[in-house]
């Protein structure tokens, strides 16, 4: 929870979701004097929790010394759960990576393997980067099973049956002896792809869709990464566009991951390939069938993965125009495996979905693009959240008995 209950943390919250904005700015959004921004800016600046640069914003030009959170305030850990093993990483504030260290584990023997390879992997991560652990206050976990994010509890996990209501959080708070923020491991990709863009800072309202084995999604709302009711917003994953459709993990018909998850692909392609219609797939050896794959045989004109393909890109199209119709936002990103091998094709047809069922107004004012590759995306966005739990820790530290 964030506390702001002095000027200068409320600026420091402001900063926080929005680095490179300027001392203008914060006159216009608080309502102060230039000469009040100016002491409560130098405040946080000679407490070392903000730095200001004079690094230019490349859409806008503007050059004025603009504010960012002092990245080093902390250093982070995150631990990314995947089904085969645990990635750990040590980044400062802004996401830079510091350190890495990866235990591998089979997650279907349950919750006990998953603990030991967390603290096998943030200790490798921790000696990597040559950080005591005692500097880490707060942990931020990525998870892929299905998720009760208010609770820390992980419903189910396709593919590891045996975990049915596994309190994780509470798990992972006993083993290292620290807070844990757990969020599902599209929404971390999400941070990470946008803390770490600052082309994207121009624009306070931005999407972030992640096509992986599921559908997930970042929703920033002026800079702040939406959580809703119960900490869950952003699941387009499951959104119906096809009452008829196929059938859905979740037990519903036609989710646009049913159509457009890198599971439900494959699944096709299988389908397809079982069925004796003809495909260069049928060359591949199905351990080896990926998406990457599928797309690359799409591109050179077979009718099987092509199929598989135009029909990911026309559902996650139309999910995307259902949100920029909704929402209105300014940007929307397109990231993971799917964008990634059908980049192309991915930002054409979600662009003429979007400009085919949205208002005008809605269609020309949203920016549509692909993420850049980045190493160890995921991850780094685990750790980023623990950045808030640490950004709140820095403040205490700063103004705790100077009321
Ligand atoms: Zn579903």
């Amino acid at each position: 929870m964030r506390r702001a209950h002095r000027l200068e943390e409320l600026i420091f919250w402001y900063v926080f979701d929005r680095p490179f904005c300027v001392r203008n700015d914060l006159g216009r959004q608080f309502g102060i004097s230039p000469a009040t921004v100016s002491r409560a800016v130098s405040a946080l600046v000679n407490d070392g929790l903000l730095i200001e640069t004079s690094a230019e914003v490349a859409s806008t030009g503007r050059k004025p010394q603009s504010l960012r959170i002092n990245p080093e305030i902390a250093v982070l850990l995150g631990l990314d759960i995947q089904l085969d093993g645990v990635l750990a990483v040590v980044t400062d504030m802004a996401g830079t990576l510091l350190g890495r260290g990866a235990a591998p584990c089979d997650a279907q023997e349950g919750a006990e393997a998953v603990l030991t390879a967390s603290l096998a992997a943030a200790g490798a991560a921790l000696e990597d980067a040559e950080i005591d652990r005692s500097e880490i206050g707060h942990i931020g976990v990525g998870h892929s099973g299905d998720l009760d994010i208010k609770n820390g509890v992980c419903v189910s996990w396709a593919n590891a049956a045996s975990w049915r209501s596994v309190p994780i959080r509470a798990m992972l708070e006993s083993a290292f002896g620290m807070g844990v923020t757990i969020d599902d491991r599209s929404r971390a990709l999400a941070l990470a792809e946008r803390r770490t863009s600052p082309e994207d800072w121009d624009y306070p309202d931005a999407l972030y869709i992640v096509c992986a084995s599921g559908i997930g999604m970042g929703f920033f709302v002026d800079g702040r990464l939406y959580r809703g009711a119960s900490l869950g917003g952003g699941e387009i994953g499951h959104t119906v566009i096809d009452s008829n459709g196929p059938m859905c993990r979740c037990g519903n018909r036609g989710c646009v991951e049913a159509f457009a998850g890198s599971v439900a692909i494959l699944q096709q392609v299988r389908g397809a390939l079982a069925s004796g219609t003809p495909s260069s797939l049928r060359a591949v050896p199905d351990s080896e069938l990926s998406i990457r794959t599928v797309a690359a045989a799409a591109r050179q004109g077979d009718a099987v993965a092509s199929l598989a393909i135009e029909r990911a890109v026309h559902a996650l199209g139309t999910a995307v125009a259902n949100l920029v119709q909704v929402l209105n936002p300014s940007l929307v990103v397109v990231c993971g495996q799917l964008a990634r091998a059908a980049g192309a094709e991915m930002l054409a047809g979600v662009r003429r979905a979007v400009r085919a069922q949205c208002v005008e107004t809605a269609a020309r004012s949203v920016e549509i693009r692909l993420a850049r590759p980045k190493k160890d995306v995921s991850a780094i966005g685990c750790a980023l959240l623990a950045a808030e739990a640490e950004a709140e820790r820095a403040l205490n530290a700063r103004f705790s008995g100077r009321e």
